[in-house]
């Protein structure tokens, strides 16, 4: 939505903004369900069957497609495949593609339209912009078959874990629903031909969320669709409140932000539902989602992934690793050997068949954001810094770093925090950072999501050396 249209919408009557999402809800469901919607996801239906010998015919097709058809038409890969020396199309092999350096995300950044197929319409791209969480939002391309095809691996992931894709869905996200001022329900708005209920993660607060336990109670939607922050906020309320949240829905779908092994317990303890994890990104180059067992599968038909260790090799069972991408979907827009700027540790033990039948291969857990760290004096980094509050009554926090010296920790207190618990977790932050560091914790009743809706658990304002 543009300024203009969402001040309109803002200042509607809510009945006429329930019709109006409703109107532009059934325009995002014929986008999403047409067209080649329905032939594609028959086509990848039956594709985590695959073994891992297939798998690799698989993506060496997909790449040779793209290195040697779609590639030749982007301005940016014509240039560059002017300087390399790739094999002929039949010689092509997995190894040759890292003869093409990796792409940093600056480069996409600063020049997005060099990325641009010439083979695209330009009267049906659809441009979709990031809420980049620090400097400037990221530009991608895509149409309507780009998208037709997303929406296909999300609902053959949907229907992986039992859940009907065109079910009734609850989704508490970032757009602006209400208008950010406002105190009193409702904080949700409903799309009918869509059958979702749409809730504002802005407006979760203990004042609130009895009221959104409430519709949620009353639409019973078949699975819940949030950030984990988001869902986390409700099942913590809950909790603490004795509520009961059985029944409400099936099942919890989370995305957008890292999950929590806190979070995930409590949600699950509280809704009584299993959560599933979704990874994927709006450059549409990877996509890894947890299966019936809990485990996350890497869709190796979505794209091409390699898990580089931080001397760029190929990361050894339980290391951690930087994710490169190389999409198979979206041709207006091709992205090769893209550095995506997310972390995963890979699994410590040989890759087998899952017990839920996949052959997709595995990832033990995704890490987050390259950039969700801290920087210490001496120049390390240091991140998954959720541990240091693993165990304390704390109900949200968020690590701000404005010099190299300093630390400050937001800290959204539980009943039984106390004067030792705040010691503790100073402790457990100077473990990690050493003792030169500062560590100040400041008391807050919630913390401020950032754009889009989402919450941030690092914000480090120190540029790297
Ligand atoms: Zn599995």
């Amino acid at each position: 939505m543009n300024s203009k249209i969402e001040k309109l919408y803002l200042n509607c009557p809510e009945i006429i903004q329930n019709v109006l999402i409703s109107i532009s809800g059934l325009r995002e469901k014929r986008l999403r369900y047409n067209g080649i919607y329905p032939q594609f996801y028959r086509s990848i239906s039956e594709n985590f069957k695959m073994d891992r010998q297939q798998q690799e015919q698989y993506q060496i097709d997909q790449l040779r497609r793209l290195i040697y058809t779609v590639a030749p038409k982007v301005p940016y890969y014509r240039e560059l495949f002017s300087q390399i020396k790739l094999p002929s199309p039949d010689k092509f092999q997995l190894s040759d593609l890292e003869k093409i350096p990796i792409l940093n995300k600056q480069v996409l950044r600063c020049q997005p339209e060099t990325f641009l197929s010439s083979d695209a319409n330009k009267k049906r791209l659809i441009t979709i912009h990031t809420t980049g969480t620090t400097g400037t939002p990221l530009k991608v391309f895509c149409n309507a078959e780009v998208r037709q095809k997303n929406y296909a691996f999300f609902s053959r992931f949907l229907d992986s874990v039992g859940i009907d894709p065109a079910g009734s869905r609850a989704t508490i996200g970032g757009r602006l629903l209400v208008k950010g001022w406002q105190s009193k329900p409702p904080f949700w708005r409903y799309s009918f031909f869509q059958k979702s209920l749409l809730l504002s993660s802005y407006h979760l607060s203990d004042s609130n969320i009895g009221s959104y336990i409430e519709i949620l109670r009353k639409k019973k939607p078949s699975y819940i669709d949030a950030y984990p922050s988001s869902v986390y906020s409700i099942a913590d309320y809950a909790s603490r409140n004795r509520i009961s949240l059985e029944g409400i829905t099936d099942a919890i779908v989370t995305s957008a932000e890292t999950l929590l092994g806190y979070q995930k317990e409590l949600i699950e303890e509280t809704f009584r539902a299993p959560v599933y994890d979704q990874y994927g990104s709006v450059e549409m180059c990877v996509f890894v989602a947890q299966c019936r067992s809990g485990q996350y599968h890497l869709h190796s038909d979505y794209s091409y992934v390699e898990l580089l260790n931080e001397k760029g090799h190929k990361a050894a069972p339980g290391e951690e690793a930087e994710v490169i991408c190389t999409g198979f979907i979206n041709d207006v827009m091709p992205l090769i050997r893209y550095r995506i700027g997310d972390r995963v540790l890979t699994p410590s033990w040989e890759q087998k068949p899952c017990e839920c039948g996949s052959g997709f291969p595995l990832i033990k857990k995704i890490l987050g954001r390259e950039d969700d760290v801290i920087r210490t004096p001496d120049g390390r980094k240091v991140g998954r810094l959720s541990g240091v509050l693993k165990g304390y009554p704390v109900r949200e926090a968020q690590f701000i770093q404005f010099k190299a010296d300093e630390i400050e920790i937001l800290i959204v207190k539980d009943s039984q925090y106390n004067s030792y618990t705040e010691k503790s977790i100073i402790d457990e932050m100077l473990k990690r950072t050493g003792p030169s560091v500062k560590v100040i914790i400041k008391h807050v009743d919630s913390i401020e999501r950032g754009k889009g809706g989402k919450m941030r658990h690092v914000i480090c304002n120190i540029k790297p050396e």
